[in-house]
């Protein structure tokens, strides 16, 4: 019988910024969007990936394991890993068996009846929404933007924790009332933080041909701060 294997492009061991705590993340190949500040779009092509079997990646998870702490785990993202649930449901059922905490960071765009047996399966899902408006998040992605607010949908009905993220992007979803539109749509007592995550060109180089947004300029970080601290003050009001 042949083995349970997944299709990666990038591992990172001990991460920070996905999920609570100390994470091991695994970068997932494949995506259904082209997002227009995308920083990994090698993800898209085959080429750049490889092809990690279930046993090796739990022995992987299993040396690192010690790292994670309370807060730690593992967590998938991408690309977009629901294009690969099928083989991530028994990855994951293994890992919830050995009682590690497990994440997944998508895009929302994907809600097959596996990709509803892996959401159903972690401990928390890191749902990106890219903007609110449809006209913009269809010219910023290519997809549609029912489609995450349905994987919302189904977050709350299935009682999933969820955080929310936004990569904000000067002139385009910075303003106050995007943000306040973010956090209004996306509120249920299940949700535990909105993130926003600053535009940079850290992986503009990797694009073939040129990102729609090369000539945008970078997120100042404190302006960041701000625009952090303002939906905070939302969150705490809400
Ligand atoms: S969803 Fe993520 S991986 Fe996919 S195109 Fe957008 S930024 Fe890139």
């Amino acid at each position: 019988m042949p083995c349970n294997a997944i299709d990666i492009f990038h591992i990172q061991s001990m991460g920070t910024l996905d999920g609570p705590g100390v994470r091991t993340v695994i970068f997932l190949k494949g995506c259904p969007l082209k997002c227009a500040y995308c920083h990994n779009p090698e993800s898209w092509q085959s080429s750049s990936c490889e092809r990690l079997s279930e046993e090796a990646l739990l022995q992987m998870i299993g040396r690192l394991r010690a790292y994670y702490g309370k807060e730690g785990g593992v967590t998938f993202s991408g690309g977009e890993p629901l294009l690969q649930a099928d083989r991530l449901i028994p990855i994951v059922k293994k890992l919830k068996q050995l009682q590690i905490h497990v994440a997944i960071d998508t895009s929302g765009d994907i809600l097959t009846p596996n990709a509803k047996a892996v959401l159903e399966l972690v401990d928390l899902v890191i749902l990106d929404v890219k903007h609110t408006d449809s006209q913009a998040y269809e010219g910023l992605t290519g997809g549609k933007l029912s489609r995450p607010f349905e994987t919302l949908d189904y977050l709350k009905d299935k009682k999933i924790p969820y955080w929310i993220r936004q990569v904000v992007v000067p002139e385009f979803n910075d303003s106050h009332e995007q943000l306040e539109k973010l956090e209004l749509h996306t509120r249920s007592a299940l949700r535990e933080r909105i993130e926003l995550l600053g535009f940079h060109k850290g992986g503009m180089h990797k694009w073939n041909v040129k990102s729609p947004f090369e000539k945008v300029e970078e997120m100042p970080m404190d302006k960041l701060v701000k625009l952090q601290s303002y939906v905070n003050l939302l969150f705490k009001t809400d």
